[in-house]
């Protein structure tokens, strides 16, 4: 893709390309893989998308962006260029923080094989158990990479960029706070034949989401960031051993998502020291 053919905005988003692989790789993160191919504006979503129905073609114009670890590119859509959707003061934070996240899945894809094709497999399965480690590797596929976008950009870009990730977190915190006092799980409480409240919403959630696994779709941001926000609080040292451990042995059941936990309880996890109160500043090493 030649630069002088394309817009301006589309330059703009190229530059930030640049900017945010340039962060990925000072965030002290394993990154042993070359950048990702990008392809931006929505004359490429043939090469992302099967346009085969109506409902393929309401899929691919309301994705914003996606890394397609086939093709180990990511594609994004006219919206982010024209900046629909987004304040004039936050376009450019938005724009870094889609193309970082796209790229954290490109990160996880390529230090575990298992998120791509296994991870299709699995949700596929007929086998209940399989399809619930393929919806949990989704939901933590999610979780991660949000996560780690606001780390990253909290950590080693500007004030702006870091403010717009939190509050971005914070809706996903909000959401997770809601989900006790969810009708839809009291709903399930009652189906699952399980007291209400005493059970308390993970009890539902947990016997629930064993039956029905694709159910972790919808929830897949506001669970998979609370699980990882659990686990990596910091990109010091301790926070990038975690990171590699965790990339190494995802978690697998609805439980340890449901319970971060008693996920770390498993013996892959030496105690884990806490990471909290050891923030270093990277800035001051620019
Ligand atoms: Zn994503």
């Amino acid at each position: 893709m030649k630069v002088k053919e394309l817009g301006i905005k589309k330059t703009e988003i190229l530059i930030d390309y640049d900017y945010v692989w340039g962060l990925l790789n000072r965030s002290g993160l394993n990154v042993s893989f070359s950048r990702p191919e990008i392809y931006v504006g929505s004359e490429h979503v043939d090469k992302f998308f099967e346009i085969a129905s109506q409902k393929s073609l309401v899929v691919a114009n309301s994705t914003e962006a996606v890394y397609d670890w086939k093709a180990d590119a990511i594609y994004i859509n006219d919206e982010l260029i024209n900046g629909a959707g987004y304040s004039r003061s936050n376009l450019c934070s938005s724009r870094r923080l889609v193309l970082l996240h796209e790229l954290i899945h490109a990160f996880l894809f390529h230090n575990n094989k298992r998120f791509g094709e296994e991870q299709d497999a699995l949700t596929k399965s007929e086998n209940k158990r399989s399809q619930e480690r393929g919806w949990v590797y989704t939901v933590f596929d999610e979780g991660f990479a949000i996560r780690l976008t606001e780390l990253i950009l909290t950590f080693w870009s500007d004030v702006q960029d870091g403010e717009f990730a939190s509050s971005l977190a914070l809706i996903l915190k909000d959401e997770y706070r809601e989900l006790k006092s969810d009708k839809d799980f009291r709903l399930r409480a009652l189906i699952l034949k399980l007291p209400w409240p005493e059970s308390g919403w993970k009890k539902v959630a947990l016997r629930w989401f064993e039956k029905h696994p694709h159910g972790l779709y919808g929830l897949s941001y506001v669970l998979g960031y609370n699980f990882t926000e659990h686990i990596i609080q910091d990109l010091n040292k301790n926070s990038i051993d975690m990171v590699s451990r965790i990339v190494e042995t995802p978690p697998s059941r609805v439980e340890h998502i449901l319970y971060p936990q008693r996920y770390l309880s498993q013996k892959v996890f030496p105690k884990m020291q806490k990471s909290i109160g050891q923030n270093r500043n990277p800035h001051s090493k620019l």
